[in-house]
């Protein structure tokens, strides 16, 4: 298992990039803990496979170093950097049976045939499919298919680390919490440096310890779940995380006090003079409708979803999503939101700014 270390890491797909537009992944100084699991959270298209095959080997960074417990592996090929890989579509050997293919990495290994056996037996148990060992893979469904690479990815006990790209996009949405539920078993049995790529929030959030929010090329918060969720350091993680996700709303801001289209807001800290685009971010959690008190509102719809009411709410021609509890009353007379003080993060140019105690 190792500690992997991103050094000045950058990438471009283009053989002479120009500006900061130009890079897939954009500059990253990052340690990734030994033993810990992460997720790589972010949509299609801002860098997380380009940033696991840079780790992998698969892909060579145009700037910057790669190292596995402090030892330089920028330049050694993905065989000596001794990770396993799923990919989002299966990679299996056809003709080859379930338990050959579940075999392979280690018989590469050299591992005894007893060894292999019951290793086979005991993942062909934890992808469900202990009673198919003996079938080709030719003809399985690509469900099935991908159970295999999983199981291939995970056999290995001496590996450095697991990367997992989006493995579970084909597999039915049943067996995608109970496969989810098995990575985290092996990964709180074993230890390894784990990371997962995914765009689902839910799948990032139960997975991992930590989970590395990606915008755009860019790490913009690497937290908790609990951290991204209390403290968004960038508005994309207030969007992104959360459901719905945090409101943001433009804002003139001097001491503690935040002026939102005419109506005042006092904040729990103060703010010296903020540049270029301000504005505050607060999650629906921490929105209720008043009669009496807050911003002027227009509720356009209360939609009742299980556990709590979410009311749709207008505020200036600003979208204001409020949770509010399943029992909670909403009236018509019930016009104003307010804010939970403590709970207000405010933004300059997207990024939080913390403010100094008051
Ligand atoms: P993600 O995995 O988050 O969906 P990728 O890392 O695959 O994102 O892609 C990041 C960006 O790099 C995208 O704009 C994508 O179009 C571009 N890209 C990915 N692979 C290549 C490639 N082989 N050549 C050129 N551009 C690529
Ligand atoms: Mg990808």
């Amino acid at each position: 298992m190792a500690k992997i270390t991103l050094d000045n890491l950058a990438h471009s797909y283009l053989p002479k990039p120009a500006s900061e537009d130009d890079y897939a992944l954009k500059e990253l100084n990052h340690d990734w803990a030994d033993g810990e699991a992460y997720a790589l959270l972010g949509s299609s298209g801002c860098g997380k496979s380009t940033l696991l095959n840079i780790i992998s080997g698969l892909l060579r960074p145009s700037q910057g170093r790669i190292l596995f417990n402090d030892r330089d592996v920028t330049d050694a090929p993905t065989a000596e950097r001794n990770i396993a890989q799923v990919f989002q579509f299966p990679v299996v050997y056809d003709t080859m049976t379930v338990r050959d293919n579940l075999a392979f990495p280690l018989r590469n290994r050299g591992r005894d045939e007893a060894y292999v056996a019951e290793r086979v037996q005991e993942i062909g148990a934890m992808i469900g499919m202990e009673h198919m060992l003996d079938r080709k893979a030719r003809g399985l469904t690509a469900d099935a298919k991908q159970k295999i690479s999983l199981g291939r990815g995970m056999v290995r006990k001496d590996v450095n680390a697991l990367l997992f790209d989006e493995p579970l996009t084909v597999i039915d949405p049943h067996m995608k919490w109970e496969l989810r539920t098995q990575l985290k078993k092996l990964h709180h049995d074993f230890g390894h440096t784990m990371i997962y790529v995914t765009h689902d929030q839910t799948e990032a959030l139960t997975f991992a310890d930590k989970v590395v929010v990606m915008y755009d090329g860019r790490v913009v918060q690497i937290g908790t779940p609990e951290e991204l969720f209390q403290r968004p350091e960038h508005t994309f993680v207030g969007y992104f995380i959360g459901s719905p996700g945090m409101n943001v709303l433009p804002a003139d801001i001097s001491g503690r006090t935040a002026r939102i289209e005419g109506a005042e807001l006092t904040l729990t800290r103060g703010y010296s003079r903020l540049e270029g685009k301000v504005e505050i971010g607060v999650r629906p959690e921490y929105a209720r409708l008043s009669r009496d008190e807050g911003l002027p509102v227009t509720v356009r719809r209360v939609e009742d979803v299980g556990r709590h009411k979410l009311v749709r709410a207008e505020f200036f021609g600003h979208e204001i999503n409020i949770i509010a509890g399943e029992d909670d009353v909403v009236s018509a007379d019930m016009n104003r939101v307010v804010f939970d003080a403590e709970r207000v993060n405010v933004y300059a140019n997207d990024w939080r700014v913390p403010g100094e105690a008051a």
